[in-house]
């Protein structure tokens, strides 16, 4: 392919992440390191040449931005201090923004007050629509249907899921369009087509639920810490814990008489139980780290994006167990559950809103490129590597 060089393209690169790769002088220290470098690819140092280049379509066609998993590795062993690590979590918020049709992400990503006024605006909205569809706090016992209309409740739900999943689809194909035709032509033929695309959904599914790649790394685990405080065990809680929540709240809605009570034990609640809990920890341990900026170079450096998201989480976490405390007392009608309540549902309809948006969008193009770069790897015959 003919190669388009941007020269305006590492300063608005710049503009989404704190990074100086200008002192980057080729070592090759940070490919030596990365788990994921293998054979003749020599990421992520190829990733900051082309940054360092203005070559913006080559990037942008690079499944290793959506692979990394900002293990810190390679800013670790940086001789330079260019922190590699970082550079490609710039470029992940950069085509999100890129991908995203409707500006939003780049506003998000680069501008502050944008993104407390949107927060602010979208409470505003979510809490007026839920007071008056019902407001009545039953004093005398625990009603949070009576406190939120059960239908308003349902097609804000789907009004959210319906707008967030139009924007994910149409991002989705920006991204795929990029991607795609950026790689290397595929042989011609179907023969083995179908075992092909079998063996990479399988060599997927299985890095995506255990991030196997994760443990290769020693700079995910600060020497003396216990492994639970690992960047794999906090990132792999707070995935499947948002799945288990995820799964919970669906078969609720398929198998549960709304407003109905259930003991604690009832498969789904424990689901959910135990998936807020994992929920919980990652997103605590992960902004206690944050905060204290320990925990490796990862969380040594922190934007608005990181915060917004892991707090997301974390609050929806968190006021789900204060309500299903409130649901589970002995004493009738703590007035704070309707409180919980209604603050679990505006937060958890923000968090889905902003999932095509924020930095929640790597969970859907990070699947599909490592899905891709799987499956071109097994048909161009160099197992597993293409590109
Ligand atoms: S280790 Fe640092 S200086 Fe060496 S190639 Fe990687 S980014 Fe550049
Ligand atoms: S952060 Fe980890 S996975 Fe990402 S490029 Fe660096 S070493 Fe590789």
């Amino acid at each position: 392919m003919s190669v388009r060089v941007d020269p305006s393209f590492l300063p608005t690169l710049k503009r989404f992440g704190a990074f100086d790769i200008s002192g980057c002088f080729n070592c090759g220290n940070c490919t030596a390191v990365c788990p994921y470098s293998q054979g003749t690819d020599t990421f992520p140092r190829r990733m900051v040449r082309y940054a360092q280049l203005g070559m913006k379509e080559r990037l942008a066609a690079s499944k290793e931005v959506w692979l990394c998993y900002y293990c810190g590795e390679c800013s670790e062993t940086c001789p330079r201090q260019a922190d590699p690590g970082e550079f490609m979590a710039s470029a992940r918020r950069y085509f999100i923004s890129q991908w995203d049709l409707t500006g939003l992400a780049r506003r998000l990503y680069t501008s502050t007050p944008f993104t407390f006024a949107l927060m602010a605006l979208l409470a505003v909205v979510f809490v007026g629509i839920f007071l008056a569809s019902g407001g009545r706090a039953n004093p005398d016992k625990l009603d949070l249907l009576g406190f939120i209309d059960l239908e308003w409740l349902h097609y804000a739900g789907i009004l959210v899921l319906a707008l967030a999943g139009l924007a994910a689809l149409a991002n989705m194909a920006n991204f795929l369009k990029n991607f795609i035709e950026n790689l290397p032509p595929l042989p011609k033929g179907k023969e083995g087509m179908l075992r092909d695309a079998w063996e990479a959904l399988k060599g997927t599914v299985l890095e995506l639920a255990a991030q196997r790649k994760f443990v290769d790394c020693h700079s995910q685990m600060t020497e003396g810490e216990p492994w639970y405080l690992s960047r794999r065990w906090i990132h792999l809680s707070i995935m499947w814990g948002f799945l288990g929540l995820w799964g919970a709240t669906t078969l609720d809605l398929l198998f549960k008489e709304p407003g109905s009570y259930v003991p604690l034990w009832y498969p789904p609640r424990l689901l959910g139980t135990l998936a807020g809990l994992a929920l919980l920890y990652g997103t605590t341990a992960a902004l206690l780290h944050r905060l204290s900026r320990t925990g490796g170079s990862a969380f040594a450096r922190s934007l608005l994006s990181d915060w917004l998201l892991l707090g997301l989480l974390w609050a929806v976490a968190l006021s789900g167990f204060i309500l299903e405390i409130a649901v589970y007392l002995p004493a009738d009608s703590p007035p704070w559950g309707y409180a919980a309540f209604l603050m679990h549902i505006v937060l958890a309809l923000e968090l889905l809103i902003l999932i095509p948006f924020s930095k929640f969008a790597h969970a859907v193009y990070r699947p599909v490129a490592i899905l891709i770069h799987e499956f071109w790897g097994r048909r161009l015959g160099r197992g597993g590597e293409a590109g």
